[in-house]
């Protein structure tokens, strides 16, 4: 996954004299990123521009990977697919809106968080049962597979407050089955569902935004230092320099 390009050495410089004739090589990696590419604003597919993937992460990591002189290909994976994916070598770092969490932190290492985005819970727009949190009480939960969202339904159905949990692949997924009736709410990242509802209004409405608080950071190969060092000092100069806040403006 590292490529190697020839960069020829400067003409004037002292170090070039010492091994004359011989062309410098600078590396120059190209690191594989999984995202799962439906979770707008941060990653999702451009409807205009054939698939295209764009959103407020790929906007992030392109800074980054600029920032540090890194090259990146996009694996589009299921979310419940990026961590064995990170572990196994298939892919160099995840950058898909994941919450860093203590059980996470024992399989992966998590840069620096990058936003905070924490859980919301939302029902089908035409649902008056269900007008707040108490109200959840013996219904059924929808959830993302693999994603914090379930991991809290998960409690919830073992305290014994609800009925069960339903895991689908997609939020959209989520939102057509409170549409059709399959489950009663859904647990999901407040800016993603905030996202849905700004895209088809009238389907589904929050009933309590702040569920759970959540940051998310870009995740890489236990013991990875190399690329999180990179990682962390590239989001670092980003702030500074006032990209991300740029970024931030166009997606929120
Ligand atoms: N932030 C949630 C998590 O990390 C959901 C992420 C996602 O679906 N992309 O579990």
């Amino acid at each position: 996954m590292v490529g190697l390009v020839a960069v020829s050495g400067c003409a004037d410089s002292t170090e070039g004299a010492t091994d004359e004739g011989a062309e410098e090589l600078e590396e120059v990696p190209t690191y594989i990123v999984g995202t799962e590419p439906y979770f707008p604003p941060f990653e999702y597919a451009d409807e205009n521009n054939s698939n295209e993937i764009i959103g407020f992460d790929v906007d992030l990591i392109n800074a980054i990977a600029e920032d540090q002189g890194f090259n990146i290909e996009w694996k589009d994976l299921e979310f419940d697919a990026l961590i064995p994916a990170l572990q196994s070598g298939q892919i160099d770092m995840i950058v898909s809106g994941m919450t860093i969490t203590a059980e996470r932190e024992e399989s992966v290492d998590f840069s620096d968080p990058y936003i905070n985005a924490g859980l919301a819970l939302a029902v089908a727009a035409d649902n008056d049962e269900i007008q707040d949190v108490d109200d959840i009480q013996g219904k059924v939960a929808v959830v993302q597979q693999g994603s914090t969202g379930a991991a809290k339904a998960d409690e919830l159905k073992e305290e014994g407050l609800i009925e069960e949990v339903v895991y689908l692949a997609h939020v959209s997924d989520i939102v057509m089955s409170l549409q059709n009736g399959r489950g009663d709410f859904m647990i999901n990242d407040l800016p993603v569902t905030k996202s849905f509802i700004s895209q088809n209004p009238d389907v589904i409405k929050i009933v309590d935004d702040q569920m759970q608080s959540e940051s998310y950071g870009f995740a890489v190969k236990t013991g990875n230092t190399e690329l999180l060092e990179k990682l962390n000092a590239g989001l670092e100069n980003v702030k500074a320099d006032g990209t991300y806040d740029e970024i931030m403006e166009k997606y929120f």
